[in-house]
């Protein structure tokens, strides 16, 4: 079969989408843009075209399918005690990119709920689907245009990628406006709740209709027992051949740092980014990028909640066509479907780059000499070795009697500085119940805070050691003990230095090799 591509940017749509029209309607395959996605449309009345879908998709057969419409005319066919909630929705959001799930008449072919008594139903707000289900005039399911598992279409050449000559039609009206699925919201439940994110948010449903509605929650699935939420939301999903690990900069690492620690940590491997654009002509100077095979697709940062939504499966999809193994993606907080789209692509084998940070906390009595020195060595130690570790370590110290904002010891910061590192901005910080829960490895100084602080936590006792102990160097009593300079020379605290690099050398290797698994 060979693919015919109806571009619809010139000439007439509604003449131009006469024959996908027929085609659709007697029972062949037309993918068609929406405002959300690409559709691989099929006539929902006809059993044989449905499962034409199944099959081309290679979906699994218990994920129910969006019934697509051009208005409400005909819903009372479709669906039965539709609650008044759906007509005020209807009127603030419709056409557009919201899917209802309503209780289900007989009129469909089972295979279209997937076994379920309930139908998803949603009125698209794009001018070809607007069109196409018109001229159609009947009930169309249209899935992402994509094969299972894999990134969503959202350009007619994605569609190609996964279908050509595998169906009669393609219809092209270039990149889709959001480029994010549909919200799905169930008004079948008690109340109302979104079971997939999408740009319409429990929030603007609220503010434009006043009615509540739960917004969507990760644990739904496993948590609601009376029926089975959303089917589709167990699957793998998005995912391009490359591995996708999210970076994202805060208030203490710049989004360029992160990339650039990242980078470091895969250090043979073609990298892929999907970053702003602000941020990518920050670090395109950077000699680490220079030298390095980067493949970069941006998005603007100006609107990136809009523009990361919008380019996310077309990065995917071009920095996989360019042969990257890694793609780095930008995490951006508070894009609701973005980010759960983009937690999807990147679960696959292995964790996310966040679950590898780990949280290291020195402690000492008065955090002005031992603990401040402990974890600026640490922190230069872990700079310098960064590269070979799996992990990155946030680096705490803190004083189990002290106050907090105290400055560091004048002598160690002078011995600190012969070595090049500045510890004259530390605050001095008292030690809290919350520092101790959140460290995944707790380093004394001596054996007596050691037991102080294993009798408090007694369950996580195995995180708390001296300093010695996390080196392996027990054999030499002199050597269990990091003991307090405080108020001695210059030199003792210089040797003070001199054992903490000792030990901090050592404890690198160790709980590297310990939490590496
Ligand atoms: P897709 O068309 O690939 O974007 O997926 C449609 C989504 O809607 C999937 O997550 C389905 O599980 C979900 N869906 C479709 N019909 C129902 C239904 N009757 N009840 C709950 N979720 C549904
Ligand atoms: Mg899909």
């Amino acid at each position: 079969m060979k693919t015919e591509v109806v571009r619809v940017s010139t000439g007439n749509v509604a003449e131009l989408l006469q024959a996908p029209a027929s085609a659709l309607r007697r029972g062949e395959i037309v993918a068609f843009p929406t405002e959300t996605v690409y559709g691989l449309g099929a006539n929902a009345l006809i059993e044989a075209a449905v499962q034409q879908i199944f099959l081309l998709k290679g979906r699994p057969q218990d994920n129910p399918l969006i019934v697509h419409l051009a208005d409400k005319t005909k819903i009372e066919q479709l669906a039965k005690n539709i609650p008044q909630e759906f007509y005020q929705l209807y009127e603030a959001f419709c056409p557009g990119p919201l899917t209802f799930i309503l209780e289900k008449t007989d009129l469909l072919p089972e295979i279209v709920s997937a076994g379920l008594s309930t139908v998803a139903i949603r009125f698209p707000d794009q001018r070809v689907s607007q069109e196409l289900l018109r001229l159609a005039d009947v009930p169309v399911v249209a899935p992402s245009a994509n094969i299972s598992g894999r990134p969503s279409a959202t350009r007619a050449s994605h569609v190609l990628d996964d279908f050509e000559d595998k169906i009669p039609f393609i219809v092209d009206d270039g990149a889709t406006e959001l480029g994010v699925e549909s919200t799905v919201l169930d008004l079948c439940s008690q109340v109302p709740r979104i079971l997939r994110p999408g740009v319409i948010t429990a929030d603007d449903i609220r503010v434009r209709t006043g009615i509540e509605v739960l917004p969507f929650s990760e644990g739904l699935n496993e948590t609601d027992l009376r029926r089975p939420a959303s089917p589709g939301l167990k699957y793998r999903h998005y995912s391009p051949e490359a591995k996708v690990i999210q970076v994202c900069g805060d208030h203490e690492k710049s989004l360029e740092t992160v990339v650039l620690s990242v980078l470091k940590q895969h250090s043979n491997q073609k990298l892929g980014l999907f970053i702003n654009e602000e941020s990518w002509n920050k670090l395109r100077l950077e000699a680490d990028i220079g030298e390095r095979e980067v493949v970069e697709y941006l998005f603007s940062a100006e609107n990136p909640h809009g523009s990361a939504a919008h380019e996310l499966y077309a990065a995917l999809r071009a920095l996989d066509a360019a042969g990257v193994d890694v793609i780095l993606a930008e995490a951006v907080p508070g894009a609701e479907a973005y980010m759960n789209r983009l937690d999807r692509a990147c679960a696959s084998e292995s964790p996310p780059v966040q679950e590898q940070v780990k949280k290291i906390l020195f402690v000492c009595t008065g955090n002005t000499c031992r603990s401040p020195m402990a974890a600026a060595l640490f922190n230069a130690y872990a700079e310098e070795k960064q590269q070979a570790s799996p992990i990155r370590w946030r680096v705490l110290s803190a004083g189990l009697h002290t106050m907090d904002g105290l400055a560091a010891s004048d002598h160690a910061v002078s011995v600190l500085r012969e070595i090049g590192i500045d510890i004259s901005r530390h605050k001095s910080a008292q030690l809290t119940e919350e520092m101790l829960a959140e460290a995944d490895i707790i380093a004394t100084m001596t054996r007596s805070q050691r037991d102080l602080l294993q009798a408090f936590l007694p369950e996580q006792e195995n995180k708390i050691k001296t300093l010695s102990e996390w080196a392996l160097e027990q054999e030499a009593d002199f050597a269990r003990d990091v003991s307090d300079p405080f108020a001695q020379s210059e030199a003792v605290y210089r040797e003070t230095r001199n054992q903490l690099q000792a030990l901090i050398e050592s404890l690198w290797q160790q709980i590297n090799l310990l939490h590496a698994e």
